[in-house]
């Protein structure tokens, strides 16, 4: 709903003190839009959005998405929810929760508003995926009761709310399945693989892969991520999704390890530890729908996107203990 004396549009990002909320906003502030930020600070961290404090159309507030939130905006972007398999399995009631009444609550403000609502949804949909690389059509193969489920049945039960919203209520939806993303802002501390060989490698301790590390990911860059994210939010009310948002070149977890300590000309050795359980073996999207429909795909290679975030971390970690905020 835009408000009486300003055209401006006023955005909501939940989880926007988060690594891709924190990168989104800094778009969104850059196009113009004026951004109120709501997060409760779970994984988020008040540096990642510090350089915004004093800026005009910038808002935060600390609040949690399982609770109803009633505030006035013309769009929504939910991200609130812990993405790392070390955070969001450390409360896995939370994080379901998260996704759920996250979703439905953010649901239910669109609908009041009348407005555009845009899901983070994640590659997790597909699971331990027997279709490679993953299509949208492709439904999964996630074990439902396992320590991953409470985010990947949680986000999935996310996209099936978002869908019966849209149905139901004529709800315009946006779905986006994100793939591995990285970049600077990664919190030290994160645990996802990125993060972890960079400080390690920096830090010259021992990179710990899991498994043998010929599982395969796909990383994105964030950059590229936010812009595809931003397409497709200002596709029409016909692009629905789900849409795989992601960088489809595959590496292996042992030829990340070694890019890394390349990168970092850090003396680190690889050290072996076992592989979780429900570890996926193979992770690749096909980004056809997101070139058709949304006219995006990524652009920044691994190698370039490694630089920027190790740059950051080399920055970052004189300043910081691991665990610090
Ligand atoms: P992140 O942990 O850095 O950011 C998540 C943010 O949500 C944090 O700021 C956290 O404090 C906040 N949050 C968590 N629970 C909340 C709650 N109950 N109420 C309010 N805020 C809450 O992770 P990220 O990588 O920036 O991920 C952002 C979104 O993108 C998540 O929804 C995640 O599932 C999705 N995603 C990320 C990736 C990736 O590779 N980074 C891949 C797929 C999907
Ligand atoms: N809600 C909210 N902000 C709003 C409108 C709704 O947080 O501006 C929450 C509210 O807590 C509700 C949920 O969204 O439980 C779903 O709303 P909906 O209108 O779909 O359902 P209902 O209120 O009928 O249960
Ligand atoms: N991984 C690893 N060492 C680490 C952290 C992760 O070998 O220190 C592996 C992990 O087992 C998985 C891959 O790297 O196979 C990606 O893990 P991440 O937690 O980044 O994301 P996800 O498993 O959710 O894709």
């Amino acid at each position: 709903m835009a408000r009486l004396y300003d055209s401006r549009r006023r955005i909501l990002v939940t989880g926007g003190a988060g690594f891709i909320g924190s990168h989104l906003i800094d778009r969104l502030l850059k196009r113009g839009d004026e951004i109120l930020c709501v997060d409760n600070l779970f994984t988020g961290s008040k540096r990642n959005i510090d350089h915004l404090a004093k800026h005009p159309r910038f808002e935060f507030m600390r609040h949690d998405v399982t609770f109803p939130l009633y505030v006035e905006v013309d769009e929504i972007y939910n991200l609130a929810c812990p993405a790392s398999p070390v955070h969001y399995q450390y409360d896995p009631v939370q994080t379901i929760k998260t996704a759920v009444h996250g979703a439905i609550n953010v649901l239910g403000l669109a609908k009041r508003l009348k407005c555009k609502v845009f899901q983070a949804s994640t590659s997790e949909v597909y699971g331990d995926a027997s279709v490679h690389p993953q299509p949208e059509s492709y439904w999964g193969n996630v074990n439902p009761i396992g320590p991953r489920s409470c985010y990947d049945e949680g986000k999935r039960c996310a996209e099936t709310l978002f869908f019966d919203y849209h149905r139901q209520h004529g709800l315009w939806v946006k779905v986006a399945r994100i793939f591995n993303t990285f970049g600077p802002r990664m919190h030290p501390a994160d645990g996802r693989v990125v993060s972890n060989f960079i400080v390690q490698a920096l830090r010259g301790e021992p990179i710990t892969i899991f498994g043998d590390g010929s599982q395969t990911r796909s990383f994105c860059y964030v950059d590229d991520l936010v812009s595809g994210m931003l397409r497709l939010m200002d596709t029409g009310p016909e692009v629905t999704g789900p849409v795989n948002i992601g960088n489809p070149r595959e590496v292996t977890i042992r030829r990340l390890a070694e890019l890394t300590t390349q990168m970092t000309g850090s003396g680190s050795d690889i050290i072996y530890r076992d592989l979780p359980q429900d570890d996926p073996r193979h992770r690749q999207p096909d980004i056809t729908l997101a070139k058709r429909l949304v006219g995006w795909e990524p652009t920044v290679t691994l190698e370039a996107g490694l630089q920027q975030t190790i740059d950051y971390f080399k920055a970052l970690l004189p300043k910081v203990s691991t665990n610090s905020p």
